[in-house]
């Protein structure tokens, strides 16, 4: 075995009043993701690829939404609780890819914040984080604008 992978999913509702945080960053948008934590979804995404290439389980088993610690929660502080359980398995993150669905407001100027930032609470470069963006099409709940999905796909190796 020299690698495993795991795959991630999630979508939030888009609400007015809330802010738009996408691998922990800020994007300026007149409505944002809701939800119980931050609703970081593109992070939330990335959470359960890496639980899934460790065979931990998914982000609702370790951060439950009926839990009050977990109310407005930092979602790049959850991932960055996960990497110690990716650890004790022997396994670290060699790199993550991602697409983020979303009809608007458009991705590409925050894309290589978003790199970065994930590559910091991953522990990896930048180079190995990639996030793509995509759009609805005017279809379905994320092209009519009611939410945000997003997915990724991690691979682990043995650490050293
Ligand atoms: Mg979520």
């Amino acid at each position: 075995m020299s690698t495993l992978s795991g795959i991630g999913y999630d979508s939030h509702r888009l609400a007015p009043g809330r802010r738009l945080i996408l691998g922990g960053v800020e994007i300026p948008s007149d409505v944002g993701l809701d939800g119980h934590s931050d609703a970081d979804v593109l992070t939330h995404a990335i959470i359960d690829a890496l639980l899934g290439a460790a065979g931990l389980g998914d982000i609702g088993q370790h951060f439950p939404d009926s839990d009050e610690r977990y109310r407005d929660a930092d979602s790049l502080e959850l991932l960055a609780s996960v990497l110690p359980l990716v650890f004790a398995q022997g396994l670290e993150p060699v790199n993550v890819d991602s697409t983020v669905v979303m009809e608007r407001p458009k991705l590409a100027p925050h894309r290589e914040a978003i790199r970065e930032s994930l590559a910091a609470a991953l522990g990896v470069a930048p180079a190995r984080v990639n996030v793509k963006a995509s759009t609805g099409e005017g279809i379905g709940f994320v092209g009519r604008g009611e939410g945000v999905a997003a997915l990724a796909v991690v691979s682990l190796r043995v650490a050293d």
